[in-house]
């Protein structure tokens, strides 16, 4: 059970984290307002500088992306438990002026409130409560927090890799589902874009002198469709965006087709490659060729039996609290997938409770402030009295 100083300690401070919340809220920081993302990266500096941390704020590929480094322990101790969330938001620059934070009930919104403001701020005052309890200098705890996770992680998914295989557990921050429940598994994805180049031609003096590029993709549409169709559980594949030709009276030469691909497990991805592989052999219409270029670059999140342990863990601490918790899988992706594939256990949906992710009415859960941090906070103190107990033993 959770240190009593440490309970008072959160239970004071809930107005201190719905005024941090406003002000995280209230700067912009979509994946392409860099200026936004680091100014969201430099509160959490000061924060985490302030319990003894040592940071490290790098500009990340050709973009420079903001991503936030942490650590209380010398880096050749391998970290505990890996804090891991993302400072991007899906929303675009001038979005804050629309519609800022606002309070309403029991409920908070504004852009990324729930993904992954609020998550963010759980995160640092789990550290700050354990700071507070004495209980911080007995673990060894990692922070990573990148600025590009809602456009794919291209730029921090190697820095994330290398920090997770690092750590003996990764709790990841996005949100709580409504009802307290944590995010155990994600599907896996990725996309391919399916080329189809012919030959171009009058429709109406001389069509049969060309080849129909828009044709040739409306069949591999269907064949995208069936194998969806025939797929095992949990993969599937959806051709979601189709272009193709310039006039209404050109045959057209080019047309392409992007097909949105997730699986399950990661056995699953090898017939999804064999079967887009398979395409170019398989044209329908004469004089056209295929190319297809994408795969599934994000490996599905699974629960192993490690994770399936520490879950167990979660739901005792739980319990002990009188909270009803549970875990789901979904089909979204999110850094815990890439955690999750390296072998280390991760736990996601580590945030505050909240909904309507990635839309104007995204709103947090307030009173799911305390239970959440006191959980989070918990579960770490057993983690530190079990890493003493064996060290004692041992
Ligand atoms: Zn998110």
């Amino acid at each position: 059970m959770i240190k009593t100083a440490m309970q008072a300690f959160i239970s004071d401070r809930i107005d201190d984290f719905v005024n941090d919340l406003e002000t995280l809220v209230n700067i912009d920081s979509s994946s392409d307002n860099l200026a936004g993302i680091d100014a969201v990266a430099r509160f959490f500096v000061r924060r985490l500088e302030a319990m003894g941390f040592s940071t490290c704020l790098e500009k990340r590929g050709d973009r420079g992306v903001p991503c936030l480094q942490a650590h209380n322990r010398p880096l050749t101790e391998t970290f505990d438990i890996l804090f891991l969330g993302h400072m991007d938001t899906v929303f675009p620059p001038g979005e804050v002026q629309k519609r800022p934070f606002s309070k309403h009930g029991d409920r908070a919104g504004g852009p990324g409130v729930c993904d992954m403001k609020g998550g963010l701020l759980v995160a640092l005052y789990v550290l700050e409560t354990l700071h507070h309890g004495g209980v911080l200098n007995q673990l060894s705890m990692g922070v990573c927090f990148n600025g590009d996770e809602e456009v794919g992680s291209k730029a921090s998914r190697e820095w994330i890799e290398a920090n997770a295989v690092n750590s003996r557990r990764v709790f990841v921050f996005e949100p709580c589902r409504p009802g307290h429940r944590f995010v155990l598994q994600r599907k896996g994805g990725g996309g391919y874009r399916i080329t189809a180049r012919g030959t171009s031609a009058h429709a109406g003096v001389e069509p049969e002198k060309g080849a129909n590029a828009a044709v040739e993709i409306a069949h591999q549409t269907i064949a995208v469709q069936r194998f969806n169709q025939q797929a095992d559980e949990g993969v599937s594949a959806h051709v979601t965006v189709i272009r193709g030709g310039e006039r209404t009276n050109i045959i057209p030469d080019e047309a392409r087709a992007s097909v949105d691909v997730r699986v399950a497990s990661k056995r699953q991805v090898a017939p999804v490659e064999s079967f887009f592989k398979s395409l170019p052999a398989n044209t329908h219409v004469p004089g056209v060729t295929l190319s297809v270029n994408g795969g599934v670059d994000r490996p599905p999140m699974e629960s192993d039996d490690r994770t399936l342990e520490l879950w167990r863990l979660i739901a005792a601490e739980a319990a002990r609290m009188g909270l009803k918790v549970a875990w789901i899988a979904t089909g979204g992706c999110s850094d815990g997938n890439f955690a999750s594939a390296l072998g280390v256990p991760t736990i996601d949906g580590m945030g505050l409770v909240g909904g309507n992710a990635h839309r104007q009415d995204e709103y947090v859960e307030l009173n799911s402030i305390v239970p959440q941090i006191r959980l989070i906070a918990s579960v770490c103190q057993s983690i530190a009295q079990d890493k003493r107990s064996s060290l004692q033993a041992s």
